[in-house]
Formats: C-alpha cells, sequence, structure tokens
C-alpha cells in the first residue's frame, strides 16, 4: 500500500447539503470508497484516494495548507476565504478548477419587510448581520457604503428581530427562509454552486497525473450528465439543416446506407440535452429512424 504522502487526499463536506452530491460524483469517477469507523475518513479501495470528511468552511484552508490536494466546496466558501485572506495580506494559495452544477445558492442581502429599501444608499449608517463579512465589506466597499458588518456564525436571520441589525447578508435557495422571518431579498451579492478546488503546490510527478486524472474523469462525468447519443437517417439535401438542429454537438459522423445513394445516417453526440421537440424539427426537417441513448462514460 502507498504511504500517506502518495495518496491523494481530497477534502469533502462531512454532513451538510454537499455531502451527498460529492461523494456521489466522485464514485462515478470509478472510486470505490469505505468509511472509516470514525466516519472521517473515506478510503478509496481501487485507486490511492481517500476523502477527508470536514465542515465545508474548513475545505479552502485544508486545500491551501497543502494538507488535502482537492476540495469540494461552495463557491461562496473559497471566494470569503480568499477576500479574508486577502485582507490579511496573504496570498490565496489554492485554484478553482471546475464548477459543479450541485448546491446552487446565492449570497442575498435582505430586509425586514417594514423596512423600505431604495438601493445601496439605504444601508448608510446601519448594521448588517452576516457569516461572510469578507464579501459583504467588499460589496459595501464597490457602492461606496459606510456600515457595519456584525459576524453571526448561524441563524443570521434572527438577527433583526433580537435588535442587533437592521439587515441580513445570508444564503439564500428559495427563499423560505427569510419569507418566514419577514425578510425579502433586495441585493445579490454573490451567485454561488459548489465547485472544485486545487492545491498550488508541486506534487511529484505520480502524483500530479494521479491528480489529472481524477480532475479529466470528473470533466468527463460533468460533460456526460446532459449529453446524449443521437441516431437518424436523413436525406443528403437535408444533411446541413438536421447539423444546424442537432443540439450542442460538434462534426457529426455521416455513413453511407447500403442499398441507399440519397440518404445516410447521421450519429452524433449531442451536449445538451434531447427534448421532444428537437427530435419533431428533426423529423421535420425529413430525419427518420431517430433514436437517443445516454452517454455513459466520455474521455475528451
Ligand atoms: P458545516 O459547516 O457543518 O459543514 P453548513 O451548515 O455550513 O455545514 P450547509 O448548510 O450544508 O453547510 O451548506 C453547505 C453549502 O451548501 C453552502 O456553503 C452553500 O455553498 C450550499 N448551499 C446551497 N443552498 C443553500 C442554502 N439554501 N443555504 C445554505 N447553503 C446552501
Ligand atoms: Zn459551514
Amino acid at each position: 500500500m502507498e504511504t500517506p504522502e502518495q495518496r491523494i487526499q481530497i477534502a469533502v463536506q462531512k454532513t451538510g447539503r454537499l455531502t451527498d452530491h460529492s461523494i456521489d460524483l466522485l464514485e462515478r469517477c470509478g472510486l470505490k470508497l469505505t468509511r472509516s469507523k470514525d466516519q472521517l475518513i473515506c478510503y478509496g479501495e481501487n485507486m490511492p484516494i481517500d476523502l477527508l470528511l470536514v465542515r465545508d468552511d474548513d475545505i479552502p484552508g485544508l486545500v491551501g495548507e497543502d494538507v488535502c490536494d482537492l476540495g469540494i466546496c461552495g463557491l461562496n466558501v473559497v471566494e470569503e476565504k480568499r477576500l479574508t485572506r486577502e485582507s490579511e495580506g496573504r496570498e490565496t494559495s489554492f485554484k478553482q478548477v471546475f464548477e459543479l452544477d450541485f448546491g446552487h445558492c446565492r449570497l442575498a442581502l435582505a430586509a425586514p419587510d417594514s423596512v423600505e429599501y431604495e438601493g445601496p444608499s439605504s444601508l448608510e449608517n446601519t448594521r448588517i448581520a452576516t457569516s461572510y463579512v469578507g464579501l459583504l465589506n467588499q460589496f459595501l466597499s464597490t457602492n461606496g457604503i459606510n456600515a457595519e458588518a456584525v459576524y453571526f456564525s448561524g441563524a443570521v436571520e434572527i438577527a433583526p428581530k433580537l435588535g442587533r441589525a437592521e439587515y441580513i447578508c445570508d444564503l439564500v435557495s428559495t427563499g423560505g427562509t427569510l419569507k418566514a422571518n419577514g425578510l425579502r431579498e433586495v441585493e445579490t451579492l454573490l451567485n454561488s454552486e459548489a465547485v472544485v478546488i486545487q492545491t498550488q503546490k508541486p506534487l511529484g510527478a505520480e502524483k500530479q497525473a494521479l491528480v489529472d486524472k481524477i480532475l479529466q474523469r470528473l470533466d468527463g462525468v460533468l460533460q456526460v450528465r446532459e449529453s446524449k447519443y443521437i441516431m437518424l437517417h436523413a436525406p443528403k439535401s437535408a444533411l446541413a439543416e438536421i447539423r444546424a438542429l442537432l443540439p450542442g454537438s460538434e462534426a457529426p459522423t455521416v455513413l453511407s446506407l447500403d442499398g441507399s445513394d440519397d440518404k445516410v445516417a447521421v450519429h452524433a453526440v449531442c451536449r445538451e440535452n434531447v427534448f421532444w421537440e428537437t427530435l419533431e424539427n428533426l423529423k421535420a426537417a425529413g430525419a427518420s429512424s431517430l433514436l437517443v441513448l445516454p452517454v455513459e462514460k466520455m474521455l475528451a
């Protein structure tokens, strides 16, 4: 077995909104995992890759401090960490490599229903409760507003009721929590989703090759999600129109059909979902024998 130095460490959220998606994604890259008894590590059985299960807020730090080679967490956490480091005069020591299309949310500024909001100037000389002091201060300084960020580690939405702040700045997805607390969204500071971050530390050749491999597989899994393989027969005269109708496809393969001079078979990978409307439009353009298949794996 490899020494820990040779194994890749990936930091993922231990329990929370990102956990299942993160683990599922890595399993779809071909990683077989077993959890340690204390539930803090998932060992890769078939690849020298282990997952460290931690709080999401710790992930950029762990990747930045070279404890982990890769990490999966929300862009909100990544950006907040970057700004905090910047304010301390330190450089960011991790880089962002992929957006993962899950964990979608936004960092929003919300006002109590009773308070009139006429734009950022309404925030002047107010107190705003948040767990995202860095991102909030960036917004305030961009807008030239003088306001106080009051740090709350959780339950930010109750701050106005407690008289601790006039506004709040928190993560929102559906807006249900805000509504239940008599608040409404007035500004969006950041649109966020889960991302993969990578250490900036130079890795040994073997380890780097493994990191590249897992990133390439992740890219493949992400591309495959919406991709479809489409097969159809088309009159040669309609080929240009049919090609234009294929959603997100690169050069399709055009094959001759045995015993037919005027018809060809067209095979294409479509990088976007193929809807019934698309098939109906293709049929109207002259296509026949249409077949759409899911793509399981893809390697560019
Ligand atoms: P811990 O710090 O224990 O890991 P947490 O309470 O900070 O957990 P979750 O609530 O599970 O974490 O959120 C994790 C991430 O999920 C957030 O940082 C954000 O990127 C994303 N997310 C998506 N939708 C929401 C939402 N409605 N509220 C909060 N986070 C959301
Ligand atoms: Zn957290």
